[in-house]
């Protein structure tokens, strides 16, 4: 391929959400932060009516295509997040043309950190940059969440895009799904003498994709048994597990409405300056979500685990499940001690070692050049 034409970079931050998990798709709480790790686009407009792709990350091939052709599961794998911000932008009226988009990520790909909407981010920002469309940020995380939504095919709430585009540095995002509005909350574990560890458990399971779309179709039969748009619409929490049958599907909305009520504890636990506090509420989400919710796996059961035990004030799953990362916050006094008691635990039960990174509230999408 000729020389790509750049005209801009734009960069978007993958995100680890601190609590909220599968609360998005049923208008609830979650409360996000914007990792350091980043998607970098580096886009450049065309006139011939090509879509020209390109990724830094290993084993990605380049494609080259007519905007013309884009349609919803025309492309498979990782083009598809590019691809589909053209498409989606162009499906809610605006005029995108062709373009050259190389990405550069550091996000670990399929860790549960979100280097899929980081993607779709950073490409979303540069198209409303490059043609003046002065979309906001929620119409953004629109758009980049029709990418996955219709394009990709994964029925995603609005999490991973808000967070990527909404979070600020030093703070957790606080955003109430039914509405989007959201409020900045200081997160400062540095100043607690604390870490936010995250542990990447190298684990992949199949169930990701379906098992996903499966507890969210379970969700909407829930709300329509209970004659509420969504859970989040649910007045009485205790009625509501007494009017659903004893089984599967009541444990699941009671993670789902639990879940909701820790967000909310751990949000006044920060506003009020005590990051310390909040280790309990991690570990009951990981309870919740591996008893109720059925999404966890031995590998982030092991991460959780052995963290722990071996001191950590609160640890729980992030993201989907299945798979994917953990986080534990842990007193920076006993990182290492926790880093290698996790180690020494995967090693044990031969899982694949996993990998460690440290999660620092840092800044949203941005332009950077
Ligand atoms: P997550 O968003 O948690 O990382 P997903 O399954 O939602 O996991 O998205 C992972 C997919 O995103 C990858 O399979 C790949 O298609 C795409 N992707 C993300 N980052 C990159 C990158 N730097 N280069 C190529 N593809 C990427
Ligand atoms: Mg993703």
């Amino acid at each position: 391929m000729s020389r790509f034409v750049v005209e801009g970079v734009w960069a978007a931050p993958g995100r680890v959400n601190v609590i909220g998990e599968h609360t998005d798709y049923n208008n609830g709480f979650v409360l996000p932060i914007a990792i350091p790790h980043t998607a970098r686009a580096f886009v450049g407009r065309r006139t011939d009516g090509r879509l020209r792709l390109a990724s830094s990350h290993a084993g990605s091939e380049s494609v080259d295509l007519a905007v013309a052709d884009l349609t919803p599961g025309a492309l498979s794998g990782w083009t598809a997040y590019p691809a589909g911000v053209v498409w989606a932008m162009r499906a809610a009226g605006y005029e995108i043309g062709g373009a050259d988009i190389r990405i550069d990520s550091d996000v670990p790909v399929g860790a549960g950190l979100s280097s899929s909407a980081a993607l779709s981010c950073a490409v979303a920002l540069a198209f409303d940059d490059l043609y003046e469309l002065g979309l906001d940020r929620i119409e953004l995380a629109r758009i980049a969440q029709r990418v996955e939504t219709d394009f990709v095919g994964v029925p995603v709430g609005m999490l991973d895009q808000m967070a990527s585009l909404g979070c600020v540095e030093g703070h957790a995002y606080f955003l109430d799904c039914r509405d989007l509005t959201g409020t900045h909350v200081p997160f400062d574990c540095a100043g607690a003498a604390l870490r936010l560890l995250v542990v990447d458990t190298r684990a992949r399971h199949a169930l990701v994709d379906g098992g996903y779309a499966e507890r969210r179709a379970s969700c909407e039969e829930a709300a329509a048994l209970l004659g509420v748009p969504s859970l989040r619409e649910v007045a009485d929490p205790d009625a509501a597990l007494a009017a659903l049958p004893d089984g599967p599907l009541r444990r699941r909305v009671r993670h789902v409405l639990t879940e909701n009520e820790r967000v909310l504890r751990v949000v006044e636990a920060l506003r009020n300056g005590d990051v310390r506090s909040i280790g309990p509420e991690l570990t009951a989400s990981h309870a919740s979500m591996r008893d109720d919710y059925t999404i966890s796996c031995p590998e982030l059961d092991t991460a959780v685990d052995s963290a722990l035990a071996e001191g950590a004030l609160g640890a729980r799953l992030v993201g989907g499940g299945f798979g994917g990362s953990a986080i534990a916050l842990v007193d920076e006094a006993r990182c290492e001690a926790v880093t290698a008691a996790v180690e020494k635990a995967f090693a044990a039960r031969s899982f694949t070692p996993p990998r460690f990174f440290q999660a620092v509230p840092s800044a949203g999408a941005r332009r950077e050049g």
